[in-house]
C-alpha cells in the first residue's frame, strides 16, 4: 500500500477528544482502509459510506439506512461526521452571499457565493488566516491561525449547495477565499478529490480553480497531480515591485515562478490565469503593462485585472476606470487574453482581499 493510503496518525485535528476520526477528512482510499482496518468491513462498504457523506450529505450514521444497525453503532463509536453551520449569511445588493462559518474550535472562516448569469461561483477558504503577509491583503493581517481540514474545505460547497433554492446550483469552485491553498497542500488535495469524485461532489476539473501566491514547488506538484485550473497572483511587473508587496517573492523569485509556469505541461485548451491587482500609481502604468506582456511571453496565459478593493486600513487606492481600461487595452493590443474583474459584494466585505474583516 502506498504512503498516500496510510491513515492519518492519531492526534492532531483529525481525531476528537474521544479518539473518533473525522471521516469526511479522509480520501476514498483512506476511507476504504478505515472500513477495513477499524471496522473489518469490505471496500464496498466504504463506497456506500462515501456516498452517504458526500452525495447525500448525511449528518448522522442513523440515517444510513442500508447499513446494519450494528455497523452504524460501531461507526458512531469510532467516527464523526463533520458539517458546517452558517453563523451569519450576508446578502449583498448585487446578489452575492457571504457565509461565515464557525468551526468546532471556535475559529471562523468565510465562503462567498457569486451568481453571475449562467455561472454561480463559490469562493472557498483553505486556511484560517494566512501567513504569506501580502501587504495589501486583510486576510494576511490575521496571520495563520490554522490550516483547514479536508472536511472543512469540502464541506463549504456541500453546505452552500444544499441551501440553494431549487433550480440553482454552484457551477464553479475557486480557491480564492481566506488562506493560501498550496500552503495547506495535502489537505487541499484530499478536498479537491472529494470535489471532483463522481460519487462525491462531482465537479469537473474544468470548473475548479486554485489561486496561489506563488509557492513554486507546490504549484508544479499540483499541476502534475491534478488537472484543475491554475491561477497565480502576480500583482507586479518587476521583481522589486513584487518583493515589496508580496514577501514570498524573497523565497521564490518572480523569475522562478514564471519559469515554473512556462514549464508546466497544461492539459489541452488550458491556460494559467494571472491575477494582477491594480494599485493606483504603483503598478498601473502602461510601462507596467508592457513589462507584463514581456514577462508572460511564452506562457499560455490569461490575465485577470482586479482593481484594488479599498479598505480603511490601507492607504492604497484603485486606479481610475480609464486607466484600468488603458491597461487592458494595451495587453489586448499585444494579443493577450485579458479580462477585468468587477468587484462583487463590496457592501458586505465579500470582495477579494476583504475576507477576515469580521473575524474575531
Ligand atoms: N492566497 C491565494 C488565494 C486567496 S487571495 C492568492 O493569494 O492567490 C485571492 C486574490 O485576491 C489574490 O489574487 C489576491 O492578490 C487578491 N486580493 C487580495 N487583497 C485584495 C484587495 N484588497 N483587492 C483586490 N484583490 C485582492
Ligand atoms: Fe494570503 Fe493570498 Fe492574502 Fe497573500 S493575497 S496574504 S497569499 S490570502
Amino acid at each position: 500500500m502506498s504512503a498516500s493510503h496510510t491513515l492519518p496518525k492519531a492526534g492532531g485535528l483529525l481525531y476528537d477528544e474521544q479518539g473518533r476520526i473525522d471521516l469526511k477528512s479522509l480520501s476514498l482510499p483512506e476511507l476504504e482502509r478505515f472500513t477495513q482496518e477499524a471496522l473489518g468491513e469490505r471496500p464496498f462498504r466504504a463506497r456506500q459510506l462515501w456516498k452517504w457523506l458526500w452525495q447525500k450529505g448525511a449528518r448522522t450514521f442513523q440515517e444510513m439506512s442500508d447499513l446494519s444497525g450494528e455497523l452504524r453503532g460501531r461507526l458512531a463509536e469510532k467516527a464523526t461526521i463533520a458539517f458546517l453551520e452558517p453563523e451569519i449569511i450576508l446578502r449583498s445588493a448585487d446578489g452575492t452571499l457571504k457565509y461565515l462559518w464557525r468551526l468546532q474550535d471556535g475559529q471562523t472562516i468565510e465562503s462567498v457565493l457569486i451568481p453571475d448569469g449562467e455561472r454561480t461561483t463559490l469562493c472557498m477558504s483553505s486556511q484560517v488566516g494566512c501567513s504569506m503577509g501580502c501587504t495589501f491583503c486583510l486576510t494576511g493581517d490575521l496571520g495563520l491561525r490554522r490550516h483547514l481540514k479536508p472536511s472543512e474545505i469540502a464541506n463549504q460547497p456541500l453546505q452552500v449547495g444544499r441551501q440553494l433554492p431549487e433550480g440553482t446550483r454552484i457551477t464553479n469552485l475557486v480557491l480564492m477565499g481566506m488562506g493560501e491553498p498550496l500552503h495547506n497542500f495535502e489537505n487541499l488535495l484530499t478536498a479537491l478529490r472529494i470535489c471532483m469524485d463522481d460519487n462525491a461532489l462531482n465537479y469537473s476539473h474544468r470548473r475548479i480553480t486554485v489561486s496561489t501566491v506563488g509557492l513554486t514547488p507546490k504549484l508544479r506538484e499540483l499541476a502534475a497531480r491534478l488537472p484543475v485550473n491554475l491561477a497565480v497572483s502576480l500583482n507586479a511587473s518587476t521583481e522589486a515591485q513584487r518583493r515589496e508587496i508580496m514577501p514570498i517573492t524573497k523565497r521564490h523569485s518572480l523569475e522562478e515562478l514564471l519559469e515554473a509556469c512556462r514549464e508546466i505541461k497544461l492539459p489541452a485548451g488550458k491556460r494559467i490565469t494571472f491575477e494582477y491587482v491594480l494599485f493606483r500609481d504603483q503598478n498601473d502604468s502602461l510601462e507596467d503593462a508592457a513589462r507584463l506582456v514581456k514577462l508572460l511571453h511564452g506562457i499560455k496565459a490569461k490575465v485577470n485585472l482586479i482593481p484594488y478593493n479599498e479598505n480603511p486600513d490601507r492607504d492604497l487606492r484603485p486606479p481610475a476606470p480609464a486607466r484600468v481600461q488603458a491597461f487592458q487595452n494595451h495587453l489586448m493590443s499585444r494579443g493577450m487574453n485579458c479580462t477585468v474583474r468587477t468587484p462583487r459584494g463590496q457592501d458586505i466585505s465579500a470582495a477579494c482581499g476583504q475576507l477576515g474583516k469580521a473575524v474575531g
